[in-house]
């Protein structure tokens, strides 16, 4: 890659955007336009990180890391510099498309009431956390039309998965979260698969750089745990997306001193159980603190408030984990 190619990757790529879409928010302004908040690279308890907007640069008071988006790439996603420049240029193309899908995703929400009804029957109805969460709908048949007036390539959108080969939505009749450089897709049908994601990497845990600024994490398997917990008043957790962790999800847990609360799901053929045990070893293995909750026979977090937990129980349940 050429020197001027390199001026313009950057160029096109503002620093404060990348880490925004990567979690990250400002706890101060200082002169200048620049920003303090705390560090996505080390376990930071106060803000050490500055970053200037208008250079485009970084610099942690507290790991001493500093630089230029591709700096900041490689440092977080723990890659080289051809794989930083590579991720970099994916999310130059799908951060802009997936943000637009999410906003009209959105908007189709409140639009359809069997979207509501399901997150009802889930036992989600906070504004804060559809809002927080960024919860969507996808009725089908509408989306490439949308984007087509935006002025996305038909090609653009299936190159991303939003729309299949034959043309259609990829995403029907799904209640929707947006993800980091992806999209989950929980299906309303009983018929059509449950999850859907686009292809590529799901992306690090959820709400990271929420929840590692507790000492003490909840870790769920899906987003309608996340969900459950988050609306109950628990916001010091964080979801896998399925029960076994990336390389990265797992780096991410270990990287500070915390306790790792799991509540995976307690189901009845066992799978679950024997993820968070060898989740559990893993972990301990790395030096963190790891506490297994016991829901009840059958459940997951959803479904335990769902049925009628409170924050209460699940509070004790959590001070009963070991
Ligand atoms: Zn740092």
């Amino acid at each position: 890659m050429s020197r001027q190619a390199l001026d313009e990757l950057k160029q096109q790529i503002p620093l404060l955007g990348y880490l925004q879409s990567h979690d990250w928010q400002p706890a101060r302004r200082l002169s200048r336009g620049r920003l303090m908040g705390l560090c996505p690279l080390h376990a930071d308890h106060k803000p050490s990180f500055l970053l200037d907007p208008g250079k485009n640069l970084f610099y942690c008071y507290g790991c001493g890391c500093g630089g230029d988006v591709i700096r900041f790439a490689e440092l977080y996603h723990q890659v080289r510099f051809p794989q930083a420049l590579w991720l970099l240029r994916e999310w130059r193309g799908l951060a802009p498309l997936l943000q637009s899908v999410a906003d009209f995703y959105r908007i189709q929400l409140h639009r359809h009431g069997e979207a509501v009804a399901y997150l009802n029957q889930r036992g989600i109805h906070s504004p804060e956390l559809i809002e927080e969460m960024r919860i969507g709908y996808a009725p089908g048949g509408c989306l490439r039309r949308w984007l087509t007036q935006l002025g996305y390539s038909l090609q653009s959108q299936r190159h991303a998965g939003l729309v299949t080969s034959a043309g259609y939505d990829a995403y029907t009749h799904r209640i929707v979260f947006p993800l980091e450089g992806n999209l989950y897709g929980r299906s309303l049908s009983v018929t059509a698969p449950p999850h859907r994601f686009l292809p590529g990497a799901k992306g690090g845990l959820y709400s990271w750089g929420q929840a590692r600024s507790y000492p003490e994490v909840i870790l769920v398997e899906g987003l309608f745990d996340y969900a459950a917990l988050w609306q109950a008043g628990f916001h010091n957790v964080t979801c896998s997306l399925g029960a076994h962790l990336s390389a990265r999800q797992l780096h991410q847990l270990c990287d500070g001193p915390r306790t790792v609360y799991l509540a995976f799901d307690a189901d009845t053929n066992g799978s679950g159980q024997q993820a968070a045990q060898s989740l559990v070893r893993r972990l301990t293995e790395q030096g963190v603190n790891v506490r297994t909750v016991a829901l009840p026979d059958g459940h997951d977090p959803n479904s335990f408030f769902v049925q009628g937990g409170d924050a209460r129980q699940l509070q004790s349940l959590l001070e009963a984990a070991q």
